[in-house]
C-alpha cells in the first residue's frame, strides 16, 4: 500500500463580530444569523471530499476566517467531528482556531479542547486603546488579558497572538509595550505583520481622500527590526519573514502554505493545493452555499501548475522562511540543480547583499527580509 500523502486542512468561518478598517479578507460582519446553513453547507462539502481523500493523512487543520469564536462552538464541534470520520486525521494533528478578544469564555474554550483544538490564535493588533479603536477594533487590551488566561486555564498551551506594526499614530514605544506585554504573558507564537492599506477597505478609502498618512518606510523597518531583536532576546527564533515561535510551537499548518505541502481548503472562497492542481472556491456565501445545495463542489477556479509554476512557487515561498530553501530537496522534488537554473538570479541578488549562501542552502540577509519583494520578483 502506498503511504499516505500529509494534507493540511483549511476550513473558513466568514463571519465576524464587526469589520475593521483595514481588513480585505472574505469577512462579513452582522451575518452571524446565517451560520446554521454555513456550517449545514460545509457538513455537505466534507461529505463531496469524502472519496478524493482516502490517501490523504491531514495533519494540521486551521479553523480560520473571519472570526471562528464569533459563532456558537457547536458548529465548529460538529464539523470537526465530522472531519475525523470523513477523512484520516493524524494522531498528532495540530488543530488551530483564530478567535478575538471579547468572543471567548470558558465554556467555550473548554469545548475547543474537547473538540481535539490544541491551538488558539488570538487577533490583539496592538496593546493601546487608541489604536484599537483607530483599527476599528471592537475588543480592549483587558479582553486580550482575560482571553489568554481563559485560554490557558481550559488547557491551551500553545497560544499565537496577531499584532500589527507601522499602523498611524503607532510610536516606537507602543509596539515595544505590545511585545513586552505578549513576552510577559508567556504567549508561544506571535505573528507580526506590517499594516497594508489596501483597497475597498475603509483605510484604502481614507487614504484616497486624504485622511490617512501612512507610515515612513523607515519607522516602519525600525519596527520590524526591533521586533526580530526583542523577540530573539526573548526566546523567539523567527522562522518566516512575519512569524516568531518558541521552541517546538512554530506552526505546522503554516509551513505546509511555505514548503508547498498539499491542502485542501473548504469554505466560502477557500483555496487548495492537492496534486499539482490550485483552486479556489465560490467567494460569497450565497454562491458557496448555493452550490453546494446543487451538489456540486463550489470549486470557482482550477489551475493545473506546470512545472515552471511548481519551481517559481517553490522559491518564492521557500524564501519566506528564515532556513531558506534547499539544493538537496530541491534536486529530490525536481530532478534538476537550484544553483544551475538561477545562477544569474543568485548572482545578481548575491551582490546586492539580498540573499546569502551557505552550502546547499539560500536564504534571505536581514536586507533581504526587508526587501523581500524585490527577491520574490526574481523568482515570479
Ligand atoms: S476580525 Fe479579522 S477577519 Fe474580522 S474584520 Fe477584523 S481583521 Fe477582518
Amino acid at each position: 500500500m502506498s503511504p499516505m500523502t500529509k494534507t493540511g486542512l483549511y476550513i473558513h468561518v466568514p463571519f465576524c463580530s464587526s469589520k475593521c478598517n483595514y481588513c480585505d479578507f472574505n469577512s462579513y460582519a452582522g451575518r452571524i444569523d446565517e451560520a446554521e446553513s454555513y456550517f449545514e453547507a460545509l457538513k455537505k462539502e466534507i461529505e463531496l471530499y469524502y472519496n478524493t481523500m482516502e490517501t490523504n493523512l491531514i495533519d494540521t487543520i486551521f479553523i480560520g476566517g473571519g472570526t471562528p469564536s464569533c459563532v456558537n462552538q457547536k458548529y465548529i464541534n460538529e464539523v470537526l467531528n465530522l472531519c475525523k470520520i470523513k477523512f484520516n486525521i493524524s494522531e498528532t494533528c495540530e488543530i488551530s482556531i483564530e478567535s478575538n478578544p471579547g468572543t471567548l469564555d470558558i465554556e467555550k474554550l473548554t469545548s475547543y479542547r474537547r473538540s481535539g483544538i490544541n491551538r488558539i490564535s488570538i487577533g490583539l493588533q496592538a496593546y493601546q486603546s487608541n489604536l484599537l479603536k483607530y483599527l476599528g477594533r471592537r475588543h480592549s487590551t483587558d479582553d486580550f488579558i482575560a482571553s489568554v488566561e481563559l485560554a490557558k486555564k481550559a488547557g491551551f498551551n500553545n497560544i499565537n497572538a496577531d499584532v500589527i506594526f507601522g499602523i498611524p499614530e503607532q510610536t516606537m514605544e507602543d509596539w515595544a509595550e505590545t511585545l513586552k506585554v505578549l513576552v510577559e504573558l508567556d504567549i508561544t507564537h506571535i505573528s507580526a505583520y506590517s499594516l497594508k492599506i489596501e483597497e475597498g477597505t475603509r483605510f484604502g478609502d481614507m487614504l484616497e481622500r486624504g485622511e490617512l498618512i501612512q507610515v515612513e518606510d523607515e519607522l516602519d523597518r525600525n519596527m520590524y527590526h526591533y521586533a526580530i531583536d526583542f523577540l530573539r532576546e526573548n526566546g523567539f527564533e523567527q522562522y518566516e519573514l512575519s512569524n516568531f515561535a518558541k521552541e517546538g510551537y512554530q506552526c505546522k499548518h503554516n509551513l505546509t502554505y511555505w514548503k508547498c505541502v498539499d491542502y485542501l481548503g473548504l469554505g466560502a472562497g477557500a483555496h487548495s493545493l492537492l496534486e499539482g492542481e490550485r483552486f479556489s472556491n465560490k467567494y460569497t456565501i450565497e454562491s458557496y452555499i448555493d452550490s453546494i445545495e446543487k451538489g456540486l463542489k463550489p470549486v470557482e477556479e482550477r489551475y493545473k501548475l506546470e512545472f515552471s509554476d511548481k519551481v517559481s512557487e517553490y522559491m518564492f515561498l521557500g524564501l519566506r522562511l528564515n532556513q531558506g530553501v534547499n539544493n538537496s530537496e530541491f534536486k529530490k522534488l525536481f530532478g534538476q540543480d537550484m544553483f544551475s537554473i538561477y545562477e544569474e538570479s543568485f548572482k545578481e541578488l548575491q551582490q546586492k547583499k539580498l540573499i546569502e549562501i551557505c552550502g546547499e542552502r539560500v536564504s534571505l540577509t536581514p536586507l533581504g527580509l526587508d526587501l523581500a519583494n524585490q527577491v520574490f520578483m526574481k523568482f515570479v
